[in-house]
């Protein structure tokens, strides 16, 4: 049985496949492949876009959701999530969606259930749907030519499964990662080449992705308003000039934090686009899973 915990699980082969079928659902219309499957999706952490992408993309494949709400569910009795998810297992779900604070928790459990496990999102670990709905926004626009391209990752990249997951990812598909972030946000012993402005590569990338500063998950704090840091890194129509660059955001977006409400104007922006691909991706995802 096949599982989706990071986008190591899938080939590149099984990647084209899967876009195949994204671009089959691109309409975002319903249909009966998932018709009589039932798929539970249990976030223990906050999530609007995630959430609900996976919902609708299995609704619109005929399957029935059930959604776990955490908060009033048996772990607030003191269960562990290990038990949660091992009688979930016994009702025979077809597939289970987790989202999970703790880095590793959803690969944990995949010798203790019958059906796919999909991972959205494990701590500062991993975001693989996110990925790829990011790398699928990317091919259409490059009409599948992304050999050589680069991407600016700008922001709190240190603490993003975003940019864990898609600086594994991009390099499968011939493109370079390069992160733009002050020293406490980059990463540690990273081969990727990381810079502190993106005035020094804004000439030579393809794509800015631009991250949300993730202050849940610091332990110290780096600045004494976000402002201060929006002024070094956030994305506005004077770092873009008039260059061609795509402009991507994983959301939720900090307005005049990340990018500028001129710049979520702007017509470079897909940041919706990526939205709408995240079903078509995740519809792939759940078909090629359960079926
Ligand atoms: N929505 C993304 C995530 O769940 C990014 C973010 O929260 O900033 O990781």
């Amino acid at each position: 049985m096949k599982h989706l915990i990071t986008t190591s699980d899938f080939s590149i082969e099984e990647i084209e496949a899967l876009y195949e079928d994204t671009r089959m659902f691109n309409d975002l219309q319903s249909n009966s492949y998932l018709s009589g499957k039932v798929v539970v999706t249990l976030f223990f952490e906050n999530s609007t876009r995630t959430r609900s992408s996976f919902e609708i993309a299995a609704k619109r494949l005929g399957a029935q959701v059930v959604s776990l709400d955490v908060g009033t569910s048996s772990r607030s009795k003191g269960e562990t999530i290990f038990d949660t998810v091992a009688n979930l297992n016994a009702m025979k779900p077809d597939a289970i969606i987790i989202r999970h604070s703790e880095c590793g928790l959803p690969g944990s459990l995949i010798d203790k259930v019958d059906c796919p496990i999909l991972n959205a999102g494990d701590g500062m670990n991993a975001h693989p749907t996110q990925a790829l709905l990011d790398l699928f926004t990317i091919i259409e626009h490059f009409d599948g030519k992304t050999q050589g391209k680069k991407i600016a990752i700008v922001g709190d990249v240190k603490t993003s499964r975003v940019a864990a997951s898609n600086v594994k990812l991009l390099p499968r598909f011939g493109i370079e990662p390069i992160i733009v972030a002050p020293e406490h946000f980059q990463f540690e012993n990273s081969d990727l080449r990381q810079v502190n402005s993106l005035s020094e590569v804004i000439d030579e990338v393809d794509v800015v992705m631009s991250l949300r500063t993730q202050l849940e998950r610091h332990s110290q704090v780096y600045y004494n308003s976000l402002q201060e840091y929006a002024k070094d890194y956030c994305i506005t129509s004077e770092s873009f000039g008039d260059r061609d660059i795509l402009l991507l955001h994983p959301g939720p977006v900090n307005r005049n934090v990340d990018i500028s409400d001129e710049m979520l104007e702007d017509k470079r922006n897909k940041i919706l686009e990526q939205v709408s691909n995240g079903v078509a991706v995740r519809m792939a995802i759940l078909k090629k899973l359960i079926n």
